[in-house]
């Protein structure tokens, strides 16, 4: 079928209302009255409420397209074919009402179906819990699955811990033997490990059980249903583009960057090619936080807003780009979303002005940066050395945000290597240093933006969850 991602995430908020559902807006980026969660990361993160029976909703079946934020996929932004910092997910939710026995035909239908998307169902494969017997019936006989399209997996149970959880099972679209050798990060996943091939699309979870303090499960009361589909690979499968980044999504952001770079064209070389994506995907998620009105700051959403605008700025100058640039790419990101969610382009000038400021602030710091690695390479060349010490090397780090690898590839240029070891030696030294550091202001409860500016920004480390603070070296 010939859909846009505006009409397939329609498509979707329409099935799911011939389902009873009621279509909820997405919700702000920003948790609200949740301190476990420094962004919202799925659609049911704003529903929690209704899962653990705070509230009772309005209507027990809810479908909604939530805009989503996951830092712990950072890594694989621009590697994997699949993997975002911000995201849509799709999603449909029960309260206690429709389960297994609907959920999965239903969700078979919305996938296979002429009137929906028209999925070839031979290119279906699909994973249960292997004690979920249920789900394995139902997928054999009532939608009337091969049994080889039906892998038991055994982490395939959704549990944070505490409170509702459950098996999952979740739908792979088969790509095809030419994606067998994109890179993966993920080797769980079915059922030929480290390639693409077969890319998922869909989890489907049913919270059936509360996850005691005692450690032990109790059926719950209500048994829920919670989906979560990621709009842009559901994308890529129907607009059959190499990774998600081709889709209608993110192509007009690249075609923009392309126009602002030195005459660098996506598809050319794949190490540029990681740097157009990078900078497509977190240009979108710095826009939407903003909206939302997370703003660059040294501690928690805003260190991590500073990150992503850093970790920009980093890949435009392997474009070439050399002038301030993200400006320019706020509104092509605000005209892509704008009919969905019309913020972006409503609060574009104040975007603009956040991002803007930030960018020119590390330029600032990098030709700072610079001009200490060339002093550092001048004493080289006097000293005849030619690795750059690890102490230099992780002063460019810590003061000018030079990643490890940036000076790497400068002092490359000269014939010359880095110390790793003793980079990361003194990182260690850093980080015991600003445990002591926490330690002393714990004791005292102090709230002094002092510790702040010691705490950052190698060391920071405030959010478990956001695995961005300790591994992106930008
Ligand atoms: P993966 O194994 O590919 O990392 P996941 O199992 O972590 O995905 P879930 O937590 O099951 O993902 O989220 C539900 C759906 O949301 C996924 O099936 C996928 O379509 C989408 N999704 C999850 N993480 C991302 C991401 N970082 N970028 C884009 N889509 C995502
Ligand atoms: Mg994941
Ligand atoms: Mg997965
Ligand atoms: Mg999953």
């Amino acid at each position: 079928k010939n859909l846009k991602s505006s009409d397939i995430r329609q498509m979707y908020l329409d099935f799911w209302a011939t389902k009873g559902s009621k279509v909820e807006p997405s919700a702000s980026l920003i948790p609200v009255n949740d301190p476990t969660l420094l962004w919202i990361n799925s659609g049911v993160a704003t529903l929690k409420k209704y899962f653990d029976g705070t509230l009772i909703p309005e209507n027990p079946r809810i479908t909604n397209a939530q805009k989503s934020i996951r830092t712990n996929d950072i890594e694989n932004v621009g590697v994997t074919a699949r993997h975002h910092t911000l995201f849509e997910m799709l999603g449909n939710f029960s309260i206690g009402d429709y389960f297994k026995e609907e959920a999965i035909p239903w969700a078979w239908e919305f996938l296979t179906d002429e009137k929906w998307l028209a999925f070839d169902p031979e290119l279906l494969y699909v994973t249960y819990y292997p004690e979920d017997t249920d789900t394995k019936r139902i997928w054999q006989e009532k939608v009337g699955l091969a049994e080889n399209h039906i892998v038991p997996i055994a982490d395939n149970f959704w549990d944070i811990g505490a409170g509702p959880c459950g098996p999952d099972t979740e739908i792979f679209y088969d790509r095809g033997p030419s994606f067998q050798d994109l890179p993966d990060g993920d080797p769980e996943m079915y059922p030929g490990g480290e390639n693409e091939r077969y890319l998922e699309i869909w989890n489907l979870v049913f919270s059936e059980f509360n996850h005691k303090p005692d450690g032990t499960y109790e059926p719950l009361p209500h048994k829920n249903v919670d989906t979560g589909m990621g709009l842009e690979r559901v994308t890529s499968v129907v607009q059959n583009t190499p990774t998600n980044f081709e889709t209608d999504l993110f192509m007009p952001i690249i075609e923009k960057i392309e126009t602002l770079s030195d005459g660098k064209k996506y598809g050319e070389n794949k190490t540029l090619d990681i740097s157009f994506k990078v900078i497509a995907d977190h240009v979108r998620a710095v826009s939407f936080a903003i909206g939302d009105r997370a703003l660059p700051s040294n501690e928690g959403r805003g260190y991590i807003l500073r990150r992503l605008i850093r970790r920009s700025v980093m890949h435009g100058q392997k474009l070439g780009i050399e002038k301030l640039f993200l400006n320019e790419l706020v509104p092509v990101v605000a005209a892509i979303m704008e009919s969905y969610y019309p913020e972006v382009k409503a609060d574009q000038d104040f975007i603009i002005k956040v991002i803007t400021n930030e960018e020119q602030r590390f330029q600032e710091t990098i030709h700072e940066g610079m001009d200490i690695l060339n002093s550092v390479f001048e004493e080289m060349n006097k000293k005849g050395e030619t690795v750059v010490n690890g102490t230099n090397a992780f002063k460019l780090y810590d003061t000018y945000g030079f990643p490890l690898e940036l000076t790497s590839e400068y002092a490359e240029e000269k014939g010359f290597t880095v110390d790793t070891a003793g980079f990361n030696q003194e990182m260690q030294e850093q980080r015991n240093r600003a445990r002591a550091a926490r330690q002393v202001e714990d004791s005292f409860s102090v709230q002094s933006p002092v510790w702040a500016e010691v705490l950052v920004p190698s060391t920071f480390s405030g959010y478990a969850e956001t695995k961005i603070s300790s591994e992106l070296s930008v």
